[in-house]
């Protein structure tokens, strides 16, 4: 989740568990942005801020509260979403599809892929137009290892002397969304991922882009509408007044 305090700051434990620290805490009910939780303690690995884990009833925990150190009533509150796009950016709208990588690969793509334990799809995704992203990806962008003598792409330094480094997003390509299970997700054409890798939104992306320019022919190329351009202006989620804390007990 990216911190809406830290703007350089990602949380990545993702675990419902009860933290650590919070084990032997008797959680305060809270209300965060109108919904009722339980607040742990402060999370002694985050020293130049406030940061508060929040369970709901079941002590499954949902999200986290970040307040400034110095004024607690800036904050924000982050929540897990049933996707982790839509948790890495605070985002409802990412979509989960019915339908995994591998039931979009070719029958021979797929046996190829099954030979090697599935391990190697993100390097032989190199050789298509197809940039495949995680959540971990979105967050650090990889670098592709090529050689030219031997023909190998990887997103991992080649052995070979001749091999160079170049950029993962190119000028012309489409993006799959997908988690570690390999599901794909549809990125929502507001989200800011598309700002984060410097990228449009694919037209496709949102009815409401498509009907804003009716009079626009649809473009031939569809690549084109992948292309590496600088992006939109967007709307910062976080720019709501957030809604006071307030402890209700
Ligand atoms: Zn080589």
């Amino acid at each position: 989740m990216f911190s809406a305090l830290k703007p350089d700051y990602i949380y990545r434990d993702f675990s419902e568990d009860i933290a650590d620290h919070d084990d032997d805490y008797d959680a305060e009910e809270w209300n965060y942005n109108g919904r009722d939780v339980l607040r742990g303690s402060i999370d002694p690995k985050y020293p130049d801020w406030n940061v508060y884990w929040l369970y709901d009833e079941n002590l499954t925990r949902i999200g986290l509260a970040e307040h400034d150190s110095d004024n607690p009533e800036v904050f924000h509150s982050l929540w897990f979403y049933d996707n982790p796009f839509g948790t890495l950016f605070q985002e409802s709208t990412w979509k989960k599809r019915d339908i995994t990588l591998w039931s979009l690969l070719s029958s021979e793509a797929y046996q190829d892929c099954l030979e090697d334990d599935f391990e190697t799809i993100f390097d032989r995704a190199l050789h298509s137009t197809i940039r495949l992203m995680t959540p971990e990806m979105v967050t650090t962008i990889p670098k592709v290892y090529s050689c030219p003598k031997c023909n190998k792409k990887s997103l991992l330094p080649l052995k070979c002397s001749d091999a160079t480094i170049s950029n993962y997003l190119f000028s012309e390509f489409s993006i799959l969304f997908l988690d570690d299970s390999f599901i794909i997700y549809e990125a929502p054409s507001n989200s800011r991922v598309w700002s984060l890798l410097s990228l449009t939104p694919p037209h496709g992306a949102c009815e409401r882009v498509q009907e804003q320019m009716p009079q626009e022919p649809e473009s031939p190329t569809e690549q084109s509408d992948h292309r590496h351009t600088p992006p939109r202006p967007e709307q910062e989620p976080g720019s709501r007044t957030p809604q006071e804390p307030h402890q209700s007990a």
